[in-house]
């Protein structure tokens, strides 16, 4: 994937020249510590590592650069902050784009030192997905009055949830697969149940075996557990920034709302609760509340 950042393209020797040459113009020795120990270490600015990868389509993620300044700027989709990563040399917003955002032209907005603000604008190319057609139980699919009251009571729940915008902010962005199997590329998906259009597929389903623990892919926070009609056992982690993860159809919820996560540690078993065809774990991630693909984040 192309990175969106133009001084990935130049050799790391000159990165380094016009880093020394910004710290010697932001008077980086009248900052504080932490920052003079961000800017000098270079492997910290390697941000292909730890940042995940660019793809300015619905579903995907802009890198865009804000440039340097001494202290993280605050960045907004709108209404809604961004996560803002780097240094003082160089701050780069990472923009989720929503599944239905429209292909063209889409801007952020960045406050400046001064009090401002400026825009940046980006293109979000156009991704024409698949198209999948399942059979599930049309329970699930034709809601009874009961079954729709729950659903819209849940949906405005999860939509709470979904605005957690929390500190400190994500050192490494790059994830571990929360469970071990065979990552569909399932993201993104139009799909069809029992011949019905409905939302596109939001996430990553990875086939596993019911009882299978499922792993934190980042550090994180607890943020909502749950029995959902459609999405069935659930947890949500909050990694900051507005980075969250959700897993779904779980068999065993492991963990409870405000436990904080290290990678690795276990927060519940795959399981095919919910509207599911069959056992695995849909792994979604949500950056500024948007659904992005998380195959974006993997580390391999
Ligand atoms: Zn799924």
């Amino acid at each position: 994937m192309v990175s969106a950042l133009p001084s990935h393209n130049v050799p790391t020797h000159q990165r380094l020249t016009r880093r020394s040459a910004l710290l010697g113009t932001l008077g980086l020795l009248a900052l504080p510590a932490s920052h003079l120990a961000a800017a000098a270490t270079p492997a910290t600015s390697q941000p292909s590592a730890v940042w995940p990868h660019a793809s300015q389509v619905p579903g995907g993620i802009a890198r865009l650069s804000l440039g340097p300044a001494a202290a993280r700027p605050l960045a907004h989709a709108g209404e809604v902050p961004l996560l803002v990563v780097g240094d003082v040399l160089e701050w780069t917003a990472l923009v989720g784009i929503p599944l239905a955002a429209a292909p063209g032209e889409a801007s952020i907005t960045v406050q400046t030192e001064d009090g401002g603000q400026r825009q940046i604008a980006y293109t979000v190319a156009p991704r024409r997905y698949r198209e999948q057609r399942l059979k599930v139980a049309p329970r699930t699919v034709d809601l009874s009055p009961e079954d729709e009251a729950r659903h819209e009571r849940e949906r405005a729940h999860q939509a709470a949830v979904m605005t957690a915008f929390s500190q400190p902010w994500p050192q490494d962005l790059r994830m571990r697969a929360p469970v071990p199997g065979r990552r569909s590329s399932s993201f993104g998906l139009r799909r069809v149940f029992n011949g019905q259009a409905r939302n596109p597929h939001s996430g990553m389903d990875i086939a596993a075996a019911t009882g299978t623990p499922v792993l934190a892919p980042l550090p994180g926070r607890v943020i909502d557990t749950g029995d959902y009609f459609f999405n069935g056992n659930t947890v949500w982690l909050d990694h900051g920034g507005g980075l969250l993860t959700l897993y779904c159809h779980l068999s065993a919820i492991d963990v409870k709302t405000g436990d904080l996560l290290k990678t690795g540690e276990r927060l519940g078993a795959v399981g095919a609760t919910g509207r599911a065809t069959g056992p695995h774990l849909h792994w979604g991630v949500m950056l500024n509340r948007a659904m992005v693909d998380p195959a974006l984040f993997l580390a391999d």
